[in-house]
């Protein structure tokens, strides 16, 4: 419960490119502006001599201070530095190198210093700014959040973003899944809960990802039923093809290229996104930049249709995916009772014709802001956890399932599953192993996730190795695999032998290193289950 002065729990969006802060309030929710006036907040921190800016500051002054201005620490968070090699494609301003265990570090020049930071801390200032937003807006501390995360965040990139909150001084009460919260927004599981299960297909298309998912909402449950996306697909990439178009038209008119000048460049592009979000509800819209190159200024126009046409390919791909995410849930398009708009980018009209098009001229849920349903779902479901909401609210239940099984391997490779994808969450199972070899003394845990019966054809999250175990013929020692999964999705195994009691405990992991996992276990032997079942003890 909280305390007097304390301020009630918000709902944070906590966005690749902006951040939305929204609280329960007067009956609804509120999306809550920041000091500029605005209703989200670039997702951007800067360091300069003498200052850490965040938000608009931050973004504001990127083209002066490039290398010192971070953005997108999302894409890096809980993620190990092999693994973000695909970020290539966006030229990364900053500095981000390995780290210990492998994890990026981002190195900055802060009050003339070099300074090293995880994507967490980076996180964490954006949250405390979103704090802050909040805590100007109601005038007393916050202290307790509800902070969300795409669908397919794994356990290690939520348990990340919850670290972040953490050091943002905040109590995560809950880690959401984005979509997740974009239905609670349009109170479609409440619906749900009256009128039989429903399907929801959640467009997402932002500043610089692009996530479908296919949710399934009964008696309160979410479950995720397929994900699909392109997480470097967004609005910047329909900026980058109108700037294409007007460095070619500068070039025709002007017989100069400005290609090579990065201020230029830089200001042409800020005048083709104000441009593209103005042809959202005109036909035409026009850009004017004195001086743009050498002396020489730029007036020019587009219209809609040249924009469509500039980006129909980019607007397909959308609808190619949200066709594979229904292919990957078994879905049948007519199956999906509602379909909802989420990011920025789903204003531009085409983006929308294109997928009413493809549900055979459904209406889509627009009504609430696309820059704020997560937000606003999150506000939500803070005030649910907190207990604070009124009838409106209480009788929303908030129940997330595991998107997919999770399990250890066992003898050939066979993925022995622990906890069934779909189970409700937070849960806890475990499960009785025996040893294979005679005098086998320490059994490698391989834990995994995925609905292959082969550990090859899962994904690995973590490894770890009991040992201690007594020396004794196969069959005869038992180790108990433990799964509990939190309320925020993050996963926890933990392995004991029960006559000599010795334990190990892991927080998953993202590794990649199979190969060497294979030869380990070569050595160490392997465990086999044995079905409770069919074992009296
Ligand atoms: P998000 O990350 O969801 O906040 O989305 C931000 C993206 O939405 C940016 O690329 C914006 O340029 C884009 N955006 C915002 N408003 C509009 C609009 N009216 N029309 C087209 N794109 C927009």
């Amino acid at each position: 419960m909280e305390g007097k002065g304390e301020a009630p729990a918000i709902g944070i969006d906590l966005g690749t490119t902006y951040t939305c802060v929204g609280v329960w309030q007067h009956n609804r929710v509120e999306i809550i502006a920041n000091d500029q006036g605005n209703r989200t907040t670039p997702s951007c921190v800067a360091f300069t001599d003498t200052l850490r800016l965040v938000g608009d500051a931050a973004k504001n002054q990127a083209a002066m201070n490039p290398t010192n201005t971070v953005f997108g620490a999302k894409r890096l968070i809980g993620r190990k530095f092999n693994d973000i090699s695909y970020l290539v494609d966006i030229s990364w301003t900053f500095k981000v190198i390995p780290g210990p265990g492998n994890k990026p570090i981002i190195v900055v020049t802060f009050k003339g210093e070099e300074k090293h930071y995880v994507a967490e801390e980076i996180s964490s200032m954006v949250l405390i700014k979103a704090k802050e937003i909040a805590e100007a807006y109601l005038g007393s501390t916050v202290k307790n959040a509800v902070v969300t995360v795409p669908a397919y965040f794994n356990d290690s990139q939520r348990q990340a973003t919850k670290d972040a909150g953490l050091i943002a001084g905040l109590n995560v009460m809950r880690i959401v899944s984005e979509p997740t919260a974009a239905a609670i927004a349009y109170g479609l599981d409440k619906k749900a809960t009256s009128a039989g299960g429903k399907n929801v297909l959640i467009f997402d298309l932002g500043g610089g990802t692009f996530d479908v998912s296919l949710l399934t909402i009964e008696e309160g449950t979410f479950e995720v039923k397929a994900t699909a996306g392109d997480t470097l697909l967004g609005g910047e990439d329909f900026d980058n093809r109108m700037l294409k178009h007007f460095v070619q038209e500068f070039k025709t008119k002007h017989e100069m290229d400005i290609s090579g000048n990065p201020r230029a460049l830089r200001r042409l592009r800020t005048a083709c996104e104000r441009a593209k979000r103005t042809l959202s509800f005109t036909t035409v819209a026009s850009i004017e930049i004195d001086c743009l190159y050498n002396g020489v200024d730029f007036y020019s126009r587009i219209s809609r249709a040249r924009f469509e046409e500039l980006n129909m390919d980019l607007f397909k791909k959308c609808t190619e995916l949200v066709r594979k995410c229904l292919r990957d849930a078994y879905m049948d398009k007519n199956s999906v009772h509602d379909v909802v708009l989420v990011g920025g980018s789903t204003r531009i009209p085409k983006v929308q014709q294109l997928l009413q098009d493809f549900f055979n001229g459904k209406e889509l849920c627009k009504s609430i802001n696309p820059d704020e349903a997560v937000a606003y779902g999150a506000a939500v479901q803070a005030v649910i956890l907190s207990g604070e909401g009124n009838d409106k609210v209480q009788d929303l239940v908030l129940l997330d399932v595991t998107p997919l099984s999770l399990g250890v391997e066992i003898l050939g490779g066979v993925m022995s599953v622990v906890i069934p994808k779909n189970t409700k969450i937070p849960c806890e199972k475990e499960e009785i192993y025996i040893t294979v070899v005679d005098n086998q003394t320490c059994a490698l845990i391989n834990v995994y996730e995925g609905e292959g019966t082969k550990v090859s054809d899962n994904n690995l999250l973590g490894k770890f190795t009991l040992s201690g175990i007594p020396p004794a013929p196969k069959g005869v020692s038992r180790v108990n695999v433990c799964f509990s999964i939190d309320v925020n999705s993050i996963l926890k195994v933990t392995a004991e032998e029960k006559t000599t009691g010795c334990k190990k405990k892991i927080t998953i992991k993202n590794t990649k290193s199979r190969l060497n996992l294979r030869s380990l276990k070569l050595k160490m032997g392997t465990i086999r289950r044995r079905l409770k079942q069919k074992n009296p003890w």
